[in-house]
Parts: structure tokens; C-alpha cells; sequence
């Protein structure tokens, strides 16, 4: 039975699909108006683990819906919806480019990203801009159910006073939530009634691109509003789970909770999880600190981006994690042993999975997708003296189902040596062996050093230097 962390009962819970054997879940997607770093692709991930666990070790049928943000989220990230700009027309006026260009250069290199970390495509990606209708239905409903009134300027509020169970997400109940001075004034003069009151569709102002007509007036939908009009649309009024980085616990999930639960009338997402945040030098992963890593990064420095992907189930996913290139060198040279392994021990006779295995690594998947341990258990297995070659090839081809790492890629190839090599060690036993011709011991020792560095053990026999990996 599969367990994971709800955020909202703040305990592990049993994931049995409302549905037999479908699985429903929804994952907040990108906004598109730049490129997703690497900590945005870890929360994605958390998505991709699920569906794979479910579907490959329970053999559930699941249903992934993934929204691309394309309009409507404001440049203020606080959570508290100011009279900011959207990000996507800033960085259409920033790349002087039409808004809906830039939406989909970027939703194209999301996608990208994800194939090369094996990130399973959802069945859906719908957009923002093109669901407005589900949105304004949506926002009607909470109209006629007195959750919602209309602002001064044509703007519709959610009434947060009418949902008494806010807050249950992420503790922040409604009592406690202060208006910040520059929001008090700003906020309150557009009709709205209480600081916590959000904008579900915002009055546009005379200069705004991607407007659309409605009841109220031209205007834009805010955020939230997005996701619960994708959800109830695409999986129903009831669905298993919801995933997103934990940032998005509040507001933009207690607020989505709140929509999507008055406008039905009962609760909504059975199990709300979420990852916590890939760190690079100590803070979270973010464009406005500056510590960015893009996939292409990782590429361009000779890595494999299934090393990124190996790295990240290093950890568990609501544990913070420190990215340092030290450590995705290390999951590069473990990536690479393990597939040259497997392509070896492909060569001998197929043996059955060993059941003992097979029962750890499950068990490690269930219990709230422990992935340290599955790991360390497929380390075991590797060097398990007592394991045939074939079994331990039948059960990483197995696991690598869930893992994602196409740890199958050179069964069968013609094996090509300097491709298992880490990046930059090939060039070093080059420079070892010219050091050793030219009778340079010194030398020939640093390199020696520096490639054990690299996982690279070298070995000097009679007919010139030899190495091995691990
Ligand atoms: P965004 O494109 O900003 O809407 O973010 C997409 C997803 O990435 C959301 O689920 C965020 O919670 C998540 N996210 C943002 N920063 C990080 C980070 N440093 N580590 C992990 N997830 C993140
Ligand atoms: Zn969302």
C-alpha cells in the first residue's frame, strides 16, 4: 500500500484511488515566461514518481493533469495579489515579444526539460489563456453562492470569511493574517471588503495586453482561479492527489482549496503533497536570488541529465536538498557504472527477479517514496556475491520503471568505453599516458590521483595503463 505525507491531516496516508484502479492527480505547472531551473523540475519530478510508482508497482491507471500558466500570475510573489504586473508581460516587455510568443517558447523548453529527465508527459496540459470560460463559470458559481462579490472597479473577490475551514493546508487561519501597510492601502480601495479576500478575476486597466470581456468588465484571472477551474474540469469533483512545491502551500493552495471546495460543496482533493525545495548554495532555488542552474547547465558541463534525476532521489521529496556539482558529478559516475553493469550482466542467462529485492524496493517506494533506500538497496544487489548476473539484470531493467534512469540504454550496444567514462577523465588518461611516455612519474601520479577523484581507478600494466570505474 502506498503511503505519502499529506500536508493537510499533516500525517502519512493509505493512497487508494477514489476510482478502482484510476488514480487522478493534478500538479501545478509552470509559468512560462522563462525557463523552469532545476528546482522547479524537482517538484515536477514528485509528480512523475507517482504516477510511475502507481502505475508500474500497483498497476493503477493514472490520470495526470498539469497546467501551464500562461496568464495571470502576478509579478509579487508573496502570495498577497497587489496591483503588481503579470510575469508574462513583463518578460514580453523585457524581450520585446508578443506575450503569447514568449508563453510558448518557454512551455516548448518545459516540455523539453522534462523528457530529458524522463518526466513523464501528463494527459493533459491545459492553458490558462485558453480555459478563461471554465474560469468565469467557475467564478459565476462562487457568485451565486455568495462566496464572491464584485469590487468597485469590476474586480471579483473570493469572500474569505465564508470558508471557515481556510487555513487547514498550511496553519494560516484567517485571524492571524495581517494586511502589510503598502496592502491596506492599496488593496481595500478597490471595494475589496477583508485584506485576506483574494482577486479571483482583476479589473484591467487601459494598457493590458491578454484581456477578456466579461459580466464585469474587461480584465484577467488571478492565479488560483486557474487551478480549480483545470481540476473540476479535467478530473472531476473529487480527485486523489494534488502535488506542487511547498511554496504553494499558501496562498495559492489554501486559496484553490477554498474556490473549489464552496463551489462544490464538499472536499475536493482527497491528499494534498508536496516537495520541499532544491537548495543551490544554501537557498532556495529561485531567479530573484540568483543561484539558478538550468538543465542545459548541467548538459554543458558534460553531465548526463538523468545524473540530475538520479541526484534527486538521492533525497527523499519533502526533504530539502543542497545542490552542489561535487554531488551531481558523483550521481553522474554512479549513473554510468550502473548502466555499463546492467549491460553486462545482460549478456548472462535471464534469471528470475530474487523476491527478497523485489519486497525491499517496493516497500521503500510505498513508504512515502523513500528513495535513499531504494537506492542504497539497488547497491546491495549490485556487489550481493550470492545474486546470478541475470537476476540482477531482471530487477534494475524492472525498478528502472519507477527510477527513470534508462539504466537499459547499452544492453546490447556495442560497447563503447569512453562513453562510461565521467566527463573530463578521458582527457586526463590521455594526458597520464603521454606523462608516462615521456618518463614523467610525478605527473603521472597527480593524474592518477585526480582521476580517482573522478571514480576512475588506473591501473598500469604491461601493455600500458588500463582503468575501471568504481
Ligand atoms: P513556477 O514556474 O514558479 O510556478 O514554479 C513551478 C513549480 O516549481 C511550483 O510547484 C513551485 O512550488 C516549484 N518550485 C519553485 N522553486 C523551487 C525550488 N527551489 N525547489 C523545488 N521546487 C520549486
Ligand atoms: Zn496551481
Amino acid at each position: 500500500m502506498l503511503r505519502l505525507t499529506d500536508t493537510r491531516t499533516r500525517q502519512q496516508e493509505e493512497i487508494r484511488p477514489e476510482k478502482g484502479h484510476r488514480l487522478r492527480v493534478y500538479a501545478c505547472g509552470p509559468t512560462v515566461y522563462r525557463f523552469q531551473h532545476v528546482g522547479n523540475l524537482r517538484t515536477f519530478l514528485l509528480g512523475d514518481l507517482i504516477v510511475r510508482v502507481g502505475e508500474t508497482l500497483h498497476s493503477w491507471q493514472v490520470q495526470l493533469v498539469q497546467n501551464i500558466t500562461d496568464v495571470g500570475h502576478l509579478a509579487d510573489d508573496t502570495g498577497i495579489e497587489l496591483s503588481g504586473e503579470d510575469k508574462m508581460l513583463l518578460a514580453a516587455r523585457e524581450e520585446n515579444k508578443d506575450p503569447f510568443e514568449i508563453a510558448r517558447f518557454y512551455e516548448a523548453q518545459f516540455l523539453e526539460d522534462c523528457a530529458a529527465l524522463n518526466i513523464k508527459p501528463a494527459d493533459v496540459y491545459p492553458r490558462a489563456s485558453e480555459c478563461i470560460d471554465l474560469m468565469l463559470a467557475l467564478i459565476q458559481t462562487l457568485l451565486d453562492k455568495g462566496h464572491a462579490y464584485v469590487g468597485t472597479d469590476g474586480s471579483v473577490y473570493f469572500d474569505a470569511r465564508s470558508f471557515p475551514s481556510y487555513g487547514a493546508i498550511s496553519g494560516n487561519r484567517l485571524e492571524d493574517l495581517r494586511p502589510g501597510h503598502r496592502q491596506a492601502a492599496e488593496e481595500l480601495a478597490d471595494g475589496k471588503r477583508f485584506h485576506a479576500d483574494w482577486a479571483l478575476w482583476k479589473y484591467a486597466g487601459a494598457q493590458r495586453q491578454m484581456v477578456w470581456d466579461t459580466p464585469w468588465g474587461k480584465g484577467f484571472p488571478g492565479w488560483h482561479i486557474e487551478c480549480s477551474a483545470m481540476s473540476l474540469h479535467h478530473l472531476g469533483e473529487t480527485f486523489d492527489v494534488h502535488t506542487g512545491g511547498i511554496d504553494l502551500r499558501f496562498p495559492h493552495h489554501e486559496d484553490e482549496r477554498a474556490q473549489s471546495n464552496s463551489a462544490v460543496g464538499h472536499e475536493v482533493v482527497r491528499h494534498w503533497v508536496h516537495g520541499e525545495h532544491l537548495l543551490a548554495e544554501g537557498r532556495k532555488m529561485a531567479k530573484s536570488t540568483g543561484n539558478v542552474v538550468l538543465v542545459r547547465d548541467v548538459v554543458d558541463r558534460g553531465y548526463d541529465p538523468l545524473a540530475l534525476r538520479l541526484f534527486f532521489l538521492t533525497g527523499r521529496y519533502r526533504q530539502q536538498m543542497n545542490l552542489t556539482w561535487d554531488a551531481l558529478a558523483g550521481a553522474d559516475r554512479r549513473l554510468r557504472r550502473w548502466r555499463s553493469k546492467v549491460a553486462e550482466w545482460a549478456e548472462s542467462p535471464s534469471t528470475a527477479m530474487c523476491a527478497d529485492y523485489v519486497q525491499r524496493l517496493r516497500d521503500a517506494f510505498d513508504d512515502d517514496l523513500d528513495t535513499p533506500t531504494v537506492l542504497v538497496t539497488l547497491s546491495e544487489l549490485e556487489k550481493d556475491g550470492d545474486i546470478p548476473a541475470g537476476s540482477k539484470f531482471e530487477t534494475f531493467a524492472w525498478i528502472d520503471r519507477v527510477l527513470g534512469l534508462d539504466l537499459v540504454r547499452d544492453v546490447g550496444r556495442p560497447h563503447d568505453v569512453a562513453a562510461d567514462l565521467p566527463a573530463g577523465a578521458a582527457e586526463l588518461l590521455q594526458r597520464r599516458a603521454a606523462s608516462r611516455s615521456a618518463k614523467d612519474w610525478a605527473a603521472a601520479d597527480a593524474l592518477r590521483e585526480q582521476l580517482a577523484g573522478l571514480g576512475v581507478t588506473v591501473n598500469d600494466g604491461p601493455d600500458g595503463q588500463t582503468w575501471t570505474l568504481g
